[in-house]
């Protein structure tokens, strides 16, 4: 077969150069400290490329740097490289119905300084995107160390419907909002490259980029909160889907007679009988019918005030009531995960989010109903475990968006 010929072939060069920088980059990053003779054994390249690409990456982009000797088996020991992600710095922001989080961070994810402010849901989308630029521009002065244009960009985590074509939050339940822009509402007063996406994939890309995904190459990350997702990593990547809408776990359809509405308008979704939202609201539902718990006691006699903590928390005193309703959300929950496991075939399922934090009665009870739903006997015993980093997954996540654009050079 004739090969095309490159109408480009000056452009081509420059591309191939670029793809060699990214793969000598990411090498370096996973396999540091390294030396250069071992980075001309793993990437296939020439020495002399390979020496010319880290030296710009030292020198240009000061994306590496020299770190000492290694041991050496005899002759001179080799100079070792590594990825400068201490001098490197990115703010990550978790956006959430209650309270805003943001924190400035190296590369390597240690947090410099954080801000924590209340979320001034009622006053709608400018109003949070004012305090939330006042927020970055906090984060990104009065440090002496970091030097601003060594940010490489502020990443935001956001619960809803990204819609990555149009680059709009679609929709998200927890804020009521439809279509926003969160680039253009920025774009004036933040002088740093943005980028945002879906919380529950966020904590997924946190994962593999500082978790789990440093040994693993499939995994699956979900987040039980107020809503259900779930961050799907297939082969060392993050599924997007056509739209970017993959990972959508909370609305399988897990019960087919069920009269719950769930946000989506569907009725008997995973997030409909499973979230920290419904497990509160089926609660409460018993609750006024009448049912003794000592849910009424947690919540001081105002049912309404009763929350899905509680619920587990009574659950864990033995209380009947709070049992049947925790127990069969946790059993739902399963039953998706174990749907998610038969399709993905993952070595491993971390779970996140508020509800998650109730610790063995959350984790027992999920890892009861996977056992029994999972494909019987071909498919192998999937791990699962609490989110690495906890609270601060979302964070993660939001600076390893922009950690993805500095190691494929985007900046
Ligand atoms: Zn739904």
């Amino acid at each position: 077969m004739k090969r095309e010929k490159s109408v480009h072939p000056k452009a081509d060069a420059l591309y191939i150069n670029k793809l060699n920088k990214i793969k000598v980059l990411g090498l370096i990053r996973e396999t540091g400290p390294v030396s250069r003779a071992n980075i001309v054994k793993v990437s296939g390249l020439s020495a002399p490329t390979v020496t010319r690409i880290v030296d710009g990456l030292i020198h240009d982009e000061k994306l590496v740097v020299e770190v000492g000797m290694g041991s050496s088996s005899g002759g001179r020991p080799p100079l070792l490289i590594k990825f400068n992600g201490e001098q490197n710095y990115v703010i990550g922001i978790d956006l959430g119905a209650t309270f805003t989080r943001g924190a400035l961070s190296n590369l390597d994810g240690k947090f410099i300084k954080e801000i924590r402010i209340p979320t001034r849901l009622e006053s709608g989308f400018n109003a949070i995107m004012e305090d939330l630029s006042d927020l970055i521009n906090r984060l990104s002065i009065g440090n002496t160390r970091v030097r601003k244009q060594r940010i490489f960009g502020v990443g935001i985590a956001v619960a809803g419907l990204i819609n990555k074509r149009e680059n709009l939050v679609e929709y998200s339940p927890d804020f009521d909002w439809y279509n926003v822009d969160i680039l253009i509402a920025l774009e004036k007063s933040i002088e740093f490259p943005v980028i945002f996406d879906n919380v529950t994939r966020l904590m997924a890309l946190g994962e593999l980029s500082y978790g789990a995904g440093q040994k693993l190459q499939n995994f699956i990350c979900v987040n039980v909160g107020y809503g259900i997702g779930a961050g799907i990593i297939v082969d060392g990547k993050l599924l997007m889907g056509a739209d970017g809408f993959a990972g959508e776990f909370g609305h399988i359809t897990v019960e087919t007679d069920s009269d719950i509405q769930c946000s989506c308008k569907k009725y008997g979704c995973l997030e409909a009988l499973a979230s920290g939202r419904a497990i509160a609201l089926t609660a409460r539902s018993r609750l006024a019918r009448g049912q003794s718990s000592l849910l009424v006691e947690l919540c001081e006699g105002d049912v309404d005030k009763v929350t899905a903590k509680m619920v587990a928390d009574a659950a864990r005193n033995g209380d009947e009531l709070a049992r049947n309703v925790f127990y069969r959300a946790m059993e739902y929950i399963g039953i998706g995960i174990s749907n998610l496991a038969n399709i993905f075939n993952p070595e491993l399922v971390t779970i996140g989010g508020g509800v998650s934090l109730a610790g063995d009665i959350f984790f027992d009870n999920i890892r009861k109903s996977v056992d029994k739903n999972i494909m019987q006997p071909t498919s192998r015993k999937v791990e699962i475990l609490p989110v690495a980093f906890g609270e601060n997954a979302a964070l993660m996540g939001a600076f390893a968006l922009i950690l993805h654009r500095v190691l494929n050079l985007d900046i």
